[in-house]
Formats: C-alpha cells, sequence, structure tokens
C-alpha cells in the first residue's frame, strides 16, 4: 500500500510562502524533510521511489473548499458522484475537498450530514471534509451547530437566496451568526436578494424573457451586493467571521474591501467561472447558455478585473468551484423554454487549478498567490492547516508534480468530470498536472489515473485559522 519513502527530486517547491530548489522526502505518507536539491542531506536519502520533478514544479495538493458531488438540486442531482467527482478533481491536481451536506427543512443537521457521509463512504478517491448547509434554524438546530464543531464540521452554510428552498431570513440568520460566534463555527453566506430577484424572475418569464440569457439579468449584481453588504452588518452584530461564496460583482467586493478596510474577520471566495467566463457565454446562441447558469450568475466582462485585483490585494482570499455539475442533455434542457428551471451549476472541479495557472502566465497573480488562494488560505480558512495546504515537514504528503510549460485544450472529449460538456470546451493553457500524491501514495502517475475509490478519508476539520 503506502510506499515507505519516496522522494521527489529537483523540482521548484512553490509554497504560498516560498519558492526554493529542493527535493521532498516522504515517509508513511507525510512530508518528512525538505533539503537543497544536490545537498549532502537530499544525497543522502534513500528511498523506495524517486520522483523526477525536473524543470517541473512541486506543489501542494489542491484544496477545494466549495463542491456539491451529487447534490440534489431543482428536481435533478448534480452529475458527479462523490467517486467521479474526487477522480476528476485528483486530475485537477486538487487533493482535498470540501463538500456541502444540506438540512432539509424540517429535518436535523444531525440526519442531513449522515446521508452524506454515507454518500461519500469509501467512495472518494481522494481526503474529503464536510461544510453543513443550515436551511431551517431552530433551537435544535442550534445546538447541534455546537456538536458539528467538536465534531469537525466546522463552518455553516446560509442562503439569502433560494425562498422556499434554502433561504433563511434576516432574523435566522442573525441567530445562526450568534451561535457561530460562540462556537467558533465559520458563516458561509449565499448573498443575493432572493426574495428580490424571485420578483424580476416572474416579470421576466411573464414578459416572455424565458431564454439562459435573463437568468443573469434578473439576478442583478446590486442585488448580490446588497445581500454582501447585510450580511457583513449581520454578522458584526453577531460579532461573527464571516466567509461569502462565490463573489462575481465587482459592487460585491467593493463591500468585502470596504469590510476588510475596517480590520473586520470577513472573507470572499471567487470561482475560476467569474474569472474566466462572463455574460456572453450565457448569452451564446440557442439554448447554449444554459451551460453557464450559476448562481451567483456570470456577470459582464467588466467584472473580471475586479475580481483578480480583489486576489491580488487579498479582499478575496480564496478561490474555490462551487462545482455543480448538471449534464446539458437531460438536466440543463429542462429549462427550455424557462430559464428558472435550468438547474444552477457548472462543472469545474478538475479545471480549477489549471486556469489559475493560467493566470499566473497571464501575468494576473504570482505563483505563490497561485498556490495561497488555491491551497493554503483554503486550508487556513477551514481549518486544515499546515496538514494540508503546504508542503512542510509533518504535512501531509498531499503533492503534485506540476508541469507549467506542457500545453492542453480543455475538453469534454478529455476531460475526468461526468458531465457531457465543458464551460471551457477548446480553451488553450498553458501548465497541466503530471502526478498526483495524497497522503503520499499515487493517484495520478504520469498522467494515468492509479487512484482508487476508498483512499480518500474523512477529514474533521478545526475551527477557521484565519481570523484577523
Ligand atoms: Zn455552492
Amino acid at each position: 500500500m503506502t510506499t515507505t519513502r519516496t522522494v521527489v527530486r529537483g523540482g521548484l517547491v512553490i509554497t504560498a510562502a516560498d519558492e526554493m530548489h529542493a527535493d521532498v522526502l516522504i515517509e508513511g505518507g507525510r512530508i518528512a524533510a525538505l533539503a537543497a536539491h544536490d545537498s549532502d542531506a537530499a544525497a543522502g536519502w534513500s528511498a523506495d521511489t524517486v520522483i523526477d520533478a525536473t524543470n517541473k514544479y512541486v506543489i501542494p495538493g489542491g484544496v477545494d473548499g466549495h463542491t456539491h458531488m451529487e447534490m440534489p438540486f431543482g428536481g435533478t442531482t448534480a452529475s458527479d458522484t462523490f467517486e467521479t467527482g474526487t477522480r476528476a478533481a485528483a486530475w485537477g491536481g486538487t487533493t482535498t475537498i470540501v463538500d456541502f451536506a444540506i438540512q432539509s427543512v424540517g429535518g436535523s443537521l444531525r440526519s442531513g450530514l449522515d446521508s452524506w457521509h454515507a454518500k461519500a463512504d469509501a467512495q472518494c478517491a481522494i481526503d474529503y471534509g464536510f461544510h453543513m448547509i443550515v436551511s431551517d434554524v431552530t433551537d435544535n438546530t442550534l445546538k447541534e451547530m455546537d456538536v458539528l464543531v467538536e465534531e469537525g464540521v466546522t463552518s455553516f452554510k446560509m442562503f439569502m437566496a433560494y425562498p422556499g428552498v434554502f433561504y433563511s431570513d434576516d432574523g435566522k440568520i442573525l441567530r445562526a451568526m450568534q451561535r457561530a460566534a460562540a462556537n467558533g463555527g465559520l458563516t458561509m453566506m449565499h448573498a443575493e436578494n432572493g426574495i428580490a430577484i424571485d420578483v424580476l424572475v416572474q416579470q421576466a418569464l411573464a414578459a416572455g424573457r424565458t431564454d439562459p440569457r435573463y437568468h443573469g439579468e434578473v439576478r442583478h449584481a446590486l442585488l448580490e451586493a446588497e445581500a454582501t453588504h447585510r450580511a457583513i452588518q449581520l454578522a458584526r452584530v453577531a460579532g461573527a467571521p464571516l466567509y461569502i461564496v462565490h463573489v462575481s460583482a465587482q459592487q460585491a467586493v467593493a463591500e468585502l474591501t470596504a469590510a476588510r478596510d475596517l480590520g473586520l474577520n470577513v472573507f470572499g471566495e471567487t470561482c475560476p467561472q467569474y474569472l474566466f467566463l462572463s455574460t456572453d457565454n450565457l448569452a451564446e446562441p440557442g439554448f447554449e447558455g444554459a451551460k453557464y447558469v450559476c448562481s451567483t450568475p456570470l456577470r459582464p466582462r467588466e467584472h473580471q478585473a475586479a475580481l483578480w485585483q480583489g486576489l491580488r490585494t487579498n479582499d478575496l482570499q480564496v478561490v474555490s468551484t462551487d462545482h455543480c455539475p448538471f449534464c446539458f442533455a437531460g438536466q440543463k434542457d429542462m429549462g427550455v423554454g424557462d430559464f428558472s428551471k435550468i438547474p444552477n451549476g457548472m462543472p469545474g472541479v478538475e479545471n480549477r487549478m489549471d486556469l489559475l495557472h493560467q493566470g499566473v502566465v497571464d501575468g494576473q497573480i504570482s505563483r505563490r498567490r497561485w498556490i495561497e488562494i488555491a491551497c493554503a488560505t483554503p486550508a487556513r480558512m477551514f481549518g486544515l492547516y499546515p496538514r494540508k495546504g503546504t508542503i512542510a515537514p509533518g504535512a501531509d504528503a498531499d503533492v503534485v508534480i506540476y508541469d507549467p510549460h506542457a500545453e492542453q485544450v480543455m475538453s469534454a472529449e478529455t476531460h475526468h468530470m461526468n458531465v457531457d460538456y465543458s464551460a471551457y470546451e477548446g480553451r488553450r493553457t498553458t501548465g497541466r498536472v503530471e502526478t498526483v500524491l495524497s497522503r503520499g501514495v499515487p493517484v495520478i502517475d504520469n498522467r494515468t489515473y492509479v487512484g482508487r475509490a476508498g483512499h480518500g478519508q474523512y477529514t474533521p476539520r478545526g475551527i477557521c485559522q484565519y481570523l484577523i
């Protein structure tokens, strides 16, 4: 099973903190030591396996803090299972996901968490943890939050959108935030004014505006910014830290910037689709735009610059995928003639590390910032550091050998996600995953999948390690 000793030789080790030409010794599934390449120390290491990383990057495995494997939504279910989705994640250089268990309305957090454990157990190729979606704040739910934090489910997502499904009103949100302030939990917020959006949805449909592009128009940027602002104020009143998921509007970034300028524990995540895609995609002819329907929606191109800027200034700290794939045929087409019936979500768990590396190639971010927003900070944010997110003695040997020069063309023909389209079909990128280790065990070996369902372990998390 686990190779006792592995040495990765000759690569450029990149962490959020450093870049160094170092060899890496792996023992018993953990990083045992780093030493300068060709140093006496490194030369003295014997190993069962030697991986040649000459001219390659040696980076920590990616930590994707926002995925939805086999999530039920709008009468269908996200098409990647924990098995297929985590395999695809590994192909893309991600070695940990944090997925969302869901409390159903009227149900307990416990039963929701149990059913997500049952879906993931013995299925995953890489390690995984859970956030908890709170959709029904009751006295009992609040008590259960304390228990979950103790068990390693230390973050709670609430929705200001989706009335009648996941939606919580401001009073419920405040109560849950107060509880999180006391028990150390991190509140994650889907910040869109869903009550107002639903009015605009009905008006659009009544006027015959049914195409996918109207999904983007009714989910107005100002209604994301307004909800972001409101969530921040509620968190301040509660004295609770706050993490806004999938920020897409530049006006929402401005709200985060203002909050952070006040020194608040307010954080923001964006996703590759908002950095690389736009309302131009939602407006593609025919029903093609449905491929890009997700919430928050894609924005006009000019928002992309504000998101990259937020990533550079640390007003946005994390890039996750919100991976929630639905096939074009048989799932997305539920919304032909009515954009509100298109299942919300896009595939991307396999593409995140490469697209962000493309951001490095394009000069948007530095290499160390790439690792910070994709590996180290998500690990810190969600209580997994330094076991995950870095290459340092004692850390899990979740290591990716990355070829920064290889070119690839993203396509549904060649990707490993269980979905019949790619949101990035035909896109050329520079950089590609070559080999992936999870706790020292090869999952991808020179572009061949050698992992197995069940290697990935459930990983309980500590509380947020990123607070100011
Ligand atoms: Zn999501």
